[in-house]
């Protein structure tokens, strides 16, 4: 197949869409104790596991260059991967900025003798984001049994005093609370926090109508995936898979041990997208995620942390709108 590429190096679709390394979510492990309401783990087919160090090592080799995003979340607790603070201080001195998505309650789980927090602390990521689902106590409750709102509040607070990079909360509208967005802003701004809300989607059509508010798992538009675009995932196990909402691992395209680097991913990408109409996996033909149809401006090629920002915040007001 021809390369996609046009004169400016630029990875192109059918659609004339650009295919960008922009951001990657790392899933360090698909192990997680906690048991919240939302999340599909238990239907996880593929394998389980904690990322080994000649993975990172690869993942780092990989990366080289790309000065992406690296936000560690996924199917599983970060906090379960105990060189949690080296990997983070390896990829930011290969000039990557991190991020990091916890649940509360592993914020209070000790790890060789430390908490989870002071764990993170140890060598802070640039952006640490926090999954507090509602700001009504009951709705919280249903969604996470392991950790009271008192206390995931406590946790938010004193994690925001100590980081020295900024914190924030992400919100979820599921069928219990769809009407919660602006309770939720306001509640968080009294304390200064930032926060994000967005829906809550089938993840890939594993969450059912009880916790899903209108669902509507068409796939995407045409046109494809914006996330698919814009956005990767590796898996533990170093798995390119086409999306974090793969329970079965139906959708790896490739791994980070035989892939040359990221610019190889993003002509994969382009190549797959450019072969239909839509993207050739049966989990996205079903997919309800909102981020899916996103229409972002085409990013530069030599785009950095300015760009990404622009990125970001075209993802926030696309979720505002929501
Ligand atoms: S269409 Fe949905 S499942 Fe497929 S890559 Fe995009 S967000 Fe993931």
């Amino acid at each position: 197949m021809a390369d996609s590429r046009n004169r400016s190096g630029r990875h192109k679709t059918a659609e004339g869409q650009a295919c960008r390394f922009v951001s990657v979510d790392v899933e360090l492990a698909n192990l997680c104790k906690n048991r919240c309401a939302m999340c599909p783990r238990g239907m996880i087919t593929r394998p389980r596991g904690v990322m080994a160090e000649s993975t990172v090592s690869a993942l780092v080799r990989f990366l080289e260059g790309s000065r992406c995003l690296v936000t560690f979340s996924g199917m599983g607790d970060p906090l379960r991967h105990r060189g949690l603070p080296d990997v983070i201080a390896r990829l930011r001195s290969a000039g990557h900025q991190t991020g990091v998505v916890v649940h509360p309650a592993s914020l209070q789980n000790r790890i060789r003798g430390r908490t989870g927090m002071e764990h993170l602390l140890l060598n802070a990521p640039d952006s640490i984001t926090v999954s507090f689902p509602s700001v009504r106590k009951e709705v919280f409750q249903k969604l996470f049994p392991d950790v009271s709102i008192e206390s995931a509040l406590e946790q938010v607070l004193i994690l925001g005093k100590m980081s020295p990079s900024p914190v924030r909360v992400s919100g979820l509208l599921t069928a219990l609370n769809p009407d919660e967005t602006e309770e939720y802003r306001a509640f968080w701004k009294k304390y200064g926090i930032s926060a994000w809300v967005s829906r809550c989607h089938s993840r890939g059509g594993n969450l059912g109508p009880g916790l899903v508010p209108g669902m509507d798992g068409k796939g995407p538009a045409k046109g494809g995936c914006s996330l698919f675009r814009f956005h990767s995932f590796v898996s533990w196990d170093g798995s390119l898979l086409a999306c974090c909402h793969d329970l079965s691992g139906s959708t790896r395209m490739a791994d980070i041990f035989t892939l040359s680097d990221y610019r190889s991913l993003e002509s994969l990408k382009a190549r797959l997208v450019a072969c239909g109409a839509g993207l050739p996996f049966k989990l996205c033909s079903v997919c309800d995620e909102p981020l899916r149809n996103i229409r972002l401006p085409v990013l530069p090629v030599n785009g950095g942390r300015r760009e990404r920002r622009k990125f970001f915040s075209g993802m926030a007001a696309f979720s505002r709108r929501r």
